[in-house]
């Protein structure tokens, strides 16, 4: 077996990029606006369906800040978010001033818990006296949380909901694009995401009136006037025409990159079927299909006769590259103060779990190594 550094998941280009980004440069579009925008967010809305208008943005991060600025989260206000997840699931809601209230996971799809979440939602208004602003669930790794639950919850207390989808781009529920359920959903075009434009978002709106406040305030809130006219705070979170060009090239190869991780999966699943102790994250059911983003398993030390850090290091001994997964956000130091509502199932998925080598460049002869070393390690 060679030993070539596998890493956990890399940007890849269809090719067609440099096309549009000469486009770009020939018609001196090299700006924050223009055709690529334009003809990147069609694409997005085409793939998203039901109706929905999408805005990009120079972040997925800059995409959940101007969701939560849209719904009016400002100080005083709470907002929900899983707890389980990168921090720039919960970062924005400090920017407005607002306060994050934890919500721990379930162990099938470990994404937000609908039932702790109704016990959040109701403690809280004991609590403070008012509803939390927004909710924010997460498709961790692309696994679809349950939305349809998480959605009746927050329609029968009237609460909005932002799917982080950022790692979720092109994973369905039900057949349904993730990202296209709630009130809002957020995509990310970073270097390790399913589809990147170097660095950038989307954020998926309802109705072409929202799209248009979007990028009102993605462009520092310029009143229709001849002038500098601003009657409101804005920023500055427009994609720029030369990443949205890497956008739409990147698109023709989003249907191969989902059947390549999807593809991984079923091999990771199979080269360590029948290894006591080690679990490969998979879809629940049939109406969950995850992206596969980042493939993920579970080690149980009492099992395996090893633990996910002594596994990871050992990767990293032979040139594999794996990550423990997402540090709970009610654990990190930063969000000590938070609020949360915890069932001890996002902890015990960070003690057991780790990300393994996932993206367009791994090969079928990679997973067979990676596979093998952790079996290795099993057996010490
Ligand atoms: C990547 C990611 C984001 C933020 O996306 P950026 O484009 O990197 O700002 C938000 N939430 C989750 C869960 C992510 O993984």
């Amino acid at each position: 077996m060679s030993n070539n550094k596998i890493l956990l998941c890399l940007a890849h280009m269809s090719g067609q990029e440099m096309k549009y980004i000469q486009e770009a440069f020939d018609t001196n579009w090299v700006v924050p606006l223009g055709p690529n925008v334009n003809a990147f967010e069609e694409d997005l809305e085409h793939l998203c369906g039901q109706g929905k208008h999408v805005v990009v943005l120079s972040s997925g991060t800059a995409a959940i800040h101007l969701a939560l600025v849209l719904l009016g989260v400002g100080r005083e206000d709470e907002v929900i978010c899983q707890s389980m997840t990168f921090s720039a699931s919960a970062n924005p809601i400090t920017y407005q001033g607002g306060t994050p209230v934890f919500v721990d996971s379930e162990r099938d799809t470990w994404n937000m818990d609908p039932n702790l979440l109704e016990d959040a939602i109701k403690d809280r208004i004991a609590k403070t006296g008012r509803k939390p602003k927004a909710i924010i669930p997460v498709y961790l790794y692309g696994m679809p949380a349950k939305i349809d639950d998480i959605l009746e919850i927050a329609r029968r207390y009237e609460i909005p909901v932002v799917e982080d989808s950022a790692e979720a781009f092109g994973s369905r529920y039900r057949g349904q694009l993730c990202g296209t359920f709630g009130d809002f959903g957020i995509m990310s075009f970073n270097g390790n995401k399913m589809i990147t434009t170097s660095g950038g978002g989307g954020l998926i709106c309802p109705d072409e009136v929202t799209k248009k406040r979007i990028m009102f305030y993605a462009t520092q809130s310029r009143e229709p006037k001849p002038y500098y006219l601003h009657k409101e705070i804005g920023y500055n979170y427009r994609m720029s025409n030369i990443c949205a060009g890497i956008g739409r090239g990147q698109m023709f190869v989003l249907e191969e990159h989902l059947a390549h991780h999807k593809h991984l999966c079923d091999r990771y699943v199979e080269l360590l079927a029948g290894v006591d102790g080690i679990t490969v994250h998979t879809n629940i059911n049939d109406l969950s299909d995850s992206n596969y983003w980042l493939n993920t398993i579970l080690i149980d030390p009492t099992k395996a006769g090893t633990d996910y850090d002594t596994v990871r290091q050992h990767l990293e001994a032979c040139n594999i590259e794996s990550r423990p997964l997402w540090k709970p956000m009610h654990t990190q130091p930063v969000f000590s103060g938070a609020p949360a509502y915890v069932n001890g199932v996002s902890e015990e998925l960070f003690s057991m779990g780790l990300c393994l080598p996932s993206g367009p460049w791994v090969s079928d002869e990679d997973v067979e190594r990676v596979a093998h070393e952790i079996i290795a390690c099993c057996k010490k």
